[in-house]
């Protein structure tokens, strides 16, 4: 996620976006708009919005639309968005944004670069580099906005509180041995895993390693375990299959390719 500022008629909200390759639009949340004064303009036909499978999507008719000044790092422009109701993401900036802008995106520096030349000749201020966000940290950084200052809104309740609290990440220890997964510098892209046992990954072949943790992942999200590049570049072991499910509660294990020809 990118975190983006949105220029409102009274003030400007800084905000976690999701970068979604897969919508076909660029959406803002209902609530963002009203709390921070972004003007919102009645769409001439309210439409419904169909998801991939052809079912129609839970955030309702789309009513309205808004033209907003959006900086990402030091590129700015006027952005588009259908104002809807949404459960997940406060900001969605989906396909148009991306071929109109056409960044490079480097998944594994989690670094946006606005190089376009559309970028370089109308967007760009200064530096053409944005930082993405790990997806843990922005969500829990939306939240915080969203609930700062408009304390009396009620949301729907559960014994433990309000449901939107529950998008925090737990872990769990599952073997007194096992280490807590760190980040190894404050600017981690994520935290770093460890292996509860000695495994030996032989070569060009493949070993499964435990981490004896078992993490709980906020609804609608879910986890990735990316390769580690001083890993990758000493030892040539990659990662293969990391995605952890939202709803996995089962010990997180690593699945380590070895590329090289040492054990
Ligand atoms: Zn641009």
């Amino acid at each position: 996620m990118v975190k983006i500022q949105l220029h409102g008629e009274e003030e400007s909200v800084t905000i976690n976006a999701m970068i979604d390759s897969e919508a076909t639009e660029h959406f803002i949340d209902r609530e963002v708009c009203n709390k921070h004064g972004i003007k919102m303009i009645k769409a001439k036909n309210p439409r419904v919005i169909y998801l991939a499978d052809g079912k129609p999507s839970a955030m309702g008719p789309v009513t309205h639309m808004t033209k907003v000044p959006m900086d990402i790092s030091s590129h700015r422009e006027l952005a588009t968005f259908q104002v809807a109701n949404h459960q997940n993401h406060e900001v969605i900036l989906g396909i148009p944004w991306l071929r109109e802008h056409n960044p490079t995106i480097d998944w594994n520096d989690k670094r946006i670069t606005f190089n376009s030349e559309r970028c370089t000749t109308w967007c760009l201020n200064s530096s053409p580099i944005a930082y993405a966000v790990p997806e843990d940290k922005a969500l829990e950084e939306n939240l915080i906005t969203r609930f700062s200052k408009v304390q009396a809104k009620k949301g729907p309740t559960t014994k433990s509180g309000p449901m939107a609290s529950d998008q925090s990440v737990r872990g769990k220890k599952l073997s007194a041995k096992a280490r807590v997964p760190m980040k190894g510098t404050a600017r981690a892209a994520g935290h770093d895993l460890y292996a509860n046992e000695g495994t030996d990954v032989p070569a060009r072949g493949q070993a499964i390693v435990g981490t004896g943790i078992a993490i709980g992942l906020p609804h609608d999200t879910d986890g990735r375990i990316a390769p580690r590049s001083s890993l990758a570049v000493k030892h040539r072991l990659m990662t293969n299959a990391g995605v952890i499910d939202s709803d996995y509660r089962g010990e997180v294990k690593v699945v380590l390719a070895n590329l090289g020809d040492q054990p």
